[in-house]
């Protein structure tokens, strides 16, 4: 039987290297996406490689609808197959107050985060959906506690980003419950990953995981394992769900 096949945005590094990894592992043939880190993004093909599973690496910015769209053809064209779409890509800007926030900084968060999922959702859905003669799938929507939280005073534009992708979480679910696809979420707390730095503060977990209830951050792996968990036949019967992958924050 052929290998099922995942496509996982943003997957060079931090947790979408991880979920790449983990499903690899799995047994999925692994679809990696990256923005500039063609290094990275080649490493975690290489080690899939080593391991004996088969990944390829697409270069994208998941804001592009061309972009997105080229790599779904891609995927089709290497593959033939798409069973799972992980939307991980996501990003965060410099620390700041809402009234230091320019159009320009909103527009970027809104368009990789949000837009982002939606079309690389979009793509999935016309291949997955029984409705388009697709054979059903799973969709897990990288999400943040950040879109509980607030993020008051570091950035309030990405925890609203994130809301936005938890409402496409439960309304995607509920839109295509019927059609073979369960669409879930993952809101993970502090993980020790490069998206700290991207703020300005590369210290940012050191900083805050005393105030975390497990008293640490979090391991990309440990985001991972409830993402493979809600693209698996164990989680059958789930849809609509958003787990929180936080030590208790
Ligand atoms: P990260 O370490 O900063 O890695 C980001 C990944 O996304 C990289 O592979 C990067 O590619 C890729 N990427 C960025 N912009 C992209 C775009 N426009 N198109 C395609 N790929 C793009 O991030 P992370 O911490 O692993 O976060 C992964 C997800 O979890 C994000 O959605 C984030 O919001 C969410 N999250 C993270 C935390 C945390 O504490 N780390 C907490 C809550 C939620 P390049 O390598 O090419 O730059």
């Amino acid at each position: 039987m052929t290998a099922k096949v995942v496509f996982i945005t943003g997957s060079s590094r931090g947790i979408g290297a991880a979920c790449a990894l983990l499903a690899a592992e799995r047994g999925y043939a692994v679809c990696i996406n990256y923005l500039h880190n063609q290094a990275a993004a080649q490493q975690v093909v290489e080690a899939i490689e080593r391991a004996g599973g088969t990944a390829v690496a697409l270069q994208g910015d998941v804001a592009s609808e061309d972009n997105v769209t080229a790599m779904f053809r891609a995927i089709d064209a290497r593959f033939g197959r798409l069973d799972a779409l992980v939307n991980n890509a996501g990003i965060l800007q410099r620390q700041m107050r809402v009234d230091q926030m320019d159009a320009a900084r909103l527009n970027q968060i809104l368009a990789t985060n949000v837009t982002g999922s939606f079309l690389c959702a979009r793509e999935a859905v016309r291949r997955m959906s029984t409705a388009h003669g697709g054979a059903g799938g799973a969709i897990v929507n990288l999400s943040s506690r950040a879109a509980v939280l607030g993020a008051a005073g570091e950035y309030v534009d990405y925890a609203a980003s994130k809301a936005a992708v938890d409402a496409l979480t439960i309304g995607l679910a509920r839109e295509v419950a019927g059609e073979g696809i369960r669409v879930n979420g993952v809101r993970p707390g502090l993980i020790r990953t490069d998206i700290h730095a991207s703020g300005g503060e590369p210290g940012r977990v050191d900083r805050l995981e005393a105030a975390v209830p497990m008293g640490r951050g979090g391991q990309p792996i440990e985001v991972a394992h409830a993402v493979l968990w809600l693209l698996a036949d164990e989680s059958s019967y789930v849809t609509g769900s958003i787990i929180d992958v936080a030590g208790g924050r």
